[in-house]
């Protein structure tokens, strides 16, 4: 049997002809030492909302920011993108009321939940991620807004970003602004990716939960897991969608499909330019994409996006 383990890269890679991609830790916790020792070239996806579960009150502005500086610091030469609070369908918060919804992941999760019900929370957040952005020798600090499915969602979280900054301001708290990205998480958003991107820095796919709805097909749900599946050809048409929208945003994926080795040449062709996945599994990763050439990438991307089922992205996947 072949050996798994692979000896993690420590330096930023480059594809065999030179494109530089971006491969950056997925973390929920605080563990972001260790995703720096799988070689992480940083923090693609700090899913924030671990902060909040699993207590009974939410951390208040300084135990955040302190939380983003430390990520911050573990990646001086990095970049590091908090994502605002994501509850609501599967993630349950122990201080929000609200009634129970007959369909929880088309009801009121992530962005919708932080603009309204949880607006003060999301106040919160944003004065910390700011503060944060602001750390003595940290990296690049980013923000990333999830679940978005229209432009006037986004352009109602800058809004509250910007009176946050102005708020600190006023207060002569140091602060800095950071830089913006947006979840493709939802059809809508992949397929208005373009007035998306000519908004925000960059957009970073959600795989998981794109697929759940672009499949129609419940995450949690073990009868249709057949159905969630990110190498639908469906989903790939999805992220093409997304890379093709003719901005200078760059884009990313940060769901599983990201830690997948196997995919890492058709995300390549796909235009994709960072993948953020689990800290174990960047070593792989790193290795896979210093041998991928940029025109044999792109030509698979062509055949994936002509193949009109899940058994023929296989086949092409496998080399047939
Ligand atoms: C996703 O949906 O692909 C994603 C990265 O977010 P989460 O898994 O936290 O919903
Ligand atoms: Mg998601």
């Amino acid at each position: 049997e072949r050996d798994r383990r692979v000896e993690p890269i420590a330096e930023p890679v480059e594809t065999a002809d030179g494109r530089p991609i971006e491969v950056a830790a997925n973390v929920g916790g605080d563990d972001f030492a260790a995703a720096a020792t799988q070689g992480a070239d940083g923090i693609g996806l700090f899913r924030t909302e671990f902060l909040f579960l699993d207590r009974e009150e939410p951390p208040t502005e300084d135990e955040q920011c302190e939380a983003y500086a430390d990520a911050l610091e573990t990646f001086p030469d990095g970049r590091v993108i908090v994502r605002t609070i994501d509850v609501g369908g599967d993630k349950p918060l122990p201080y929000r009321e609200g009634a129970s919804e007959r369909n929880p992941f088309l009801g009121a999760r992530g962005i919708r939940v932080a603009l309204e019900e949880l607006s003060d929370l999301f106040e919160t957040q944003l004065r910390a991620i700011c503060r944060a952005a602001a750390t003595e020798g940290g990296g690049e600090l980013a923000v990333m807004f999830p679940m978005i499915a229209t432009v006037e969602e986004l352009e109602e979280a800058q809004a509250r970003l910007e009176a946050a900054a102005s708020a600190l301001a006023e207060e002569g708290i140091e602060y800095e602004r950071p830089t913006i990205g947006v979840m493709i998480e939802t059809p809508s958003a992949a397929f208005i990716a373009d007035e998306l991107a000519a908004r925000v820095d960059f957009l970073s796919i959600g795989t998981n939960d794109l697929t759940q709805y672009v499949m129609a097909a419940d995450r949690e749900n073990e009868r249709v897991a057949d159905l969630q599946d990110p190498l639908h050809p469906a989903v790939l048409r999805a992220i093409d969608r997304t890379t093709s929208h003719g901005s200078d945003a760059w884009v990313g994926v940060c769901g599983e499909l990201a830690g997948d080795p196997a995919v890492t040449e058709l995300l390549m062709g796909l235009g994709v330019d960072e993948l953020s996945t689990s800290p174990i599994a960047i070593p792989a990763v790193k290795r896979r994409v210093r041998e991928v050439e940029a025109s044999a990438a792109r030509a698979l991307a062509d055949r994936a996006l002509e193949a009109g089922t899940r058994d023929a992205v296989a086949r092409l996947l496998d080399g047939e």
